[in-house]
């Protein structure tokens, strides 16, 4: 379908995202956005040669996340799709789910006299941890339909076999319940068919507290000096979503290139290749060449590949300006650059964020984000660099309604 070549050379996509690289103006940047501040001459080159705008990657009423953005992103409409973290991130880790599970995503945390006191148990190590989820597993494991599985460090799963009604069922995510009364945060019914549902959540969470506070583990954590991983947070609830492959849907062969479980489960519902970089840590200290070498092998194998990288969001969510700047400047030069460098073939590349996580807030917002595509068909639109407020001139304008897909895609058409 979206196959096309050029000269008799297969032409190649390429999809960039920087998570949460957009930004408002800083004040300890002279008022510039991370974006504006950063050396990226690879990013403005694609800015410069191609066409650019803002595009909106949230629909209204969805909270704004990495999967809603993604699945925005690569033309996946999110109302149809209902994105969860809990089936997206299991898909990463090869949980195979049936048409009436639910999958959870359950933290490990620290409860404290009632309170929700660390939503990651004190960053507890996988090894650690995967001791605690096979005591879950011991003690709940014959209770019919109720399976744990372990994840990283404080990041697992619970799934719940065809309790019909779970959809229904309202979980508060624990990272924005710290100090909250862990009564007043407990899963809650959107309905009276889910009550059975979160009785069984709720009794769980509460169990869980038993067997996990005396067990080995925490009690070398206790004695440590260490937080305590005394609680399991069941949250993100929901069934696989049913999406067409990217090659159905576009007749493409795509790969993905991500740190990031969620980034990972789309793919694999996607159908895409997944390809794991033993580097790629979703962290600043991530393995930009091994990404960038990486999607170069890849394009052997496929039309399309998409390479996102994290370390900007989390840069964002920790507030430190000067990091984030740091990683945009790594990704530019290290990711981008070495790509566009290495490939062969003709190429249409398009980059952005998929939302802002701005340093003042520290965590994301829904507002539209800038893109750039550059294309052999595409004629420039005098546009010069690549951040927020250059891209409010682009041609492109505020996308609503398409996909970025669907721009990079009908950005090569048969007569250029
Ligand atoms: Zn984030």
């Amino acid at each position: 379908m979206f196959k096309k070549k050029r000269n008799g050379k297969q032409i190649k996509y390429i999809l960039v995202i920087g998570d949460g690289m957009a930004d408002y103006p800083v004040p300890e940047l002279g008022n510039l956005t991370p974006l504006q501040a950063a050396h990226k001459p690879n990013m403005d080159s694609i800015a410069a040669k191609g066409r650019n705008g803002l595009l909106r990657t949230v629909p209204d009423g969805f909270t704004p996340g990495s999967d809603t953005a993604i699945l925005s992103v690569l033309g996946y409409n999110p109302k149809r799709f209902c994105p969860a973290r809990g089936p997206l991130e299991a898909a990463a880790r090869g949980i195979q789910l049936n048409e009436n599970d639910v999958a959870f995503r359950c933290n490990l945390i620290t409860e404290k006299d009632g309170i929700l006191v660390d939503y990651a148990a004190g960053h507890i190590s996988s090894s650690e941890a995967s001791q605690l989820i096979d005591a879950l597993k011991a003690t709940f494991g014959k209770h019919a339909g109720l399976e744990f599985f372990s994840g990283l460090d404080y990041r697992h799963f619970l799934i719940l076999r065809s309790f019909l009604y779970s959809h229904l069922v309202e979980c508060t995510p624990p990272h924005d319940a710290v100090g909250a009364e862990v009564e007043t945060v407990l899963p809650r019914a959107k309905s009276k068919e889910a009550v059975e549902v979160v009785n069984l959540l709720r009794e769980t969470i509460q169990q869980s507290k038993g067997v996990l506070e005396s067990h080995p583990v925490n009690i070398a954590r206790r004695e440590a000096g260490k937080r305590l991983a005394n609680m399991i947070w069941p949250w993100g609830g929901g069934t696989k979503p049913a999406m067409p492959s990217f090659k159905e849907k576009y007749g493409l062969n795509a790969a993905v290139i991500s740190a990031v479980d969620l980034v990972k489960g789309i793919g694999t519902y996607a159908g895409m290749q997944i390809i794991n970089v033993s580097g790629a840590t979703g962290l600043a200290d991530t393995d930009y060449e091994g990404k960038a070498d990486a999607a170069l092998k890849a394009f052997e194998d496929n039309d399309f590949v998409f390479v996102h990288v994290e370390a900007p969001d989390e840069a964002g969510h920790v507030r430190d300006y000067k990091l984030k700047v740091k990683t945009i400047e790594d990704l530019d030069k290290r990711l981008v650059g070495r790509i566009l460098r290495g490939l062969k073939e003709p190429y249409a590349i398009a980059i952005l964020p998929d939302h802002p996580t701005p340093i003042r807030i520290g965590t994301h917002t829904r507002d539209p984000v800038p893109f750039a595509i550059q294309s052999p068909c595409l004629e420039a639109d005098g546009v010069q660099k690549f951040d927020e407020i250059s891209a409010r001139k682009g041609a492109f304008g505020l996308v609503e309604k398409e996909s970025l897909m669907s721009l990079l895609l009908s950005s090569i058409s048969s007569v250029c």
